[in-house]
């Protein structure tokens, strides 16, 4: 049976790999952006020429109204979200001391409320149901510390929280909430720390590399799959042994 999946942050890195692996597992996609508008309605075009079904929809998940939005316009698309990927996140360094309440609200905003947004807008139908599968995309970073990104680190600790929570209160429903925490993965995201810290980083992680987006998609697909059918709850790091 064809699901309908929705990936917020969708357009480029770590989401756009996720949503090409979802189509290829068979789900029509609703590309969640924020402005890369080209970027994704190119994804999109892209996956349908390869007769998959996918739909670019803008949509801040920092703004409820506009995120709820986004996933009616794919619902009456493709039929009720049954897999939801909150990827959209955002990071930046900073001293503690250097941080507004300006600067921590949008990191939480993003990156915990958003996830807050999305998951109630799809719960209702899932709970109806008795079935959904919802994959909060977190970081290393929220499971070991990490100086100069304690928003970030303490944003991406709360969606285990929220994940490991969720997970039981909706276990009993058929709903699984599951983590994939990315050890450092080459995207846009991590482009500004610079080649030699790139480097450096590469040499800390025991396998002597950095991620791919592909990888971390794949541990998604793993979680939405038939063969996590009895998985909830976890965190699943894909870190080439970064924080072992
Ligand atoms: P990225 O910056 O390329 O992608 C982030 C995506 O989120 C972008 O498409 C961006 O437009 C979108 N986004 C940001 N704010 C948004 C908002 N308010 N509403 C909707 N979309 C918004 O980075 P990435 O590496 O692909 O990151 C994807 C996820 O993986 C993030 O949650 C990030 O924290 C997490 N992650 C990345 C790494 C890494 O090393 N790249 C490591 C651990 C976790």
């Amino acid at each position: 049976m064809k699901k309908t999946a929705f990936v917020t942050g969708g357009s480029r890195g770590i989401g756009r790999a996720i949503v090409r692996r979802l189509a290829a597992e068979g789900c029509a996609v609703g590309i969640d952006y924020l402005q890369a508008r080209e970027q994704a309605e190119a994804l999109a075009a892209e996956l349908r020429v390869q007769g998959h079904e996918a739909l670019a929809v803008r949509g801040d998940v920092s703004d409820r109204g506009a995120v709820t939005a986004a996933i009616r316009l794919v619902e009456a698309e493709f039929g009720p979200v049954e897999v939801l990927v909150n990827n959209a996140g955002i990071a930046e360094q900073r001293q503690f001391q250097d941080i507004s309440q300006d600067f921590w609200r949008h990191i939480f905003g993003v990156n915990v409320d958003g996830a807050y947004h999305t998951i109630q807008a799809v719960l209702p139908h899932m709970l109806h149901e008795k079935r959904g599968c919802i994959v909060n995309i977190s970081s290393i970073w929220g499971q070991r510390g990490a100086s100069c990104e304690t928003a970030y680190s303490a944003s991406k600790a709360a969606l285990i929280g929220l994940t490991r929570s969720l997970a039981m209160e909706l276990a009993p429903s058929g709903i699984r909430v599951n983590c994939v925490a990315p050890g450092v993965i080459r995207t846009d995201m991590v482009e500004v720390l610079g080649e030699e810290t790139l480097s450096d980083l590469a040499r800390e992680t025991p396998m002597g590399r950095l991620g791919t987006p592909e990888e971390i998609a794949a541990a998604v697909a793993f979680f939405a799959g038939e063969g996590a059918s009895f998985v909830t709850g976890q965190v699943l790091t894909a870190d080439g042994g970064f924080i072992l």
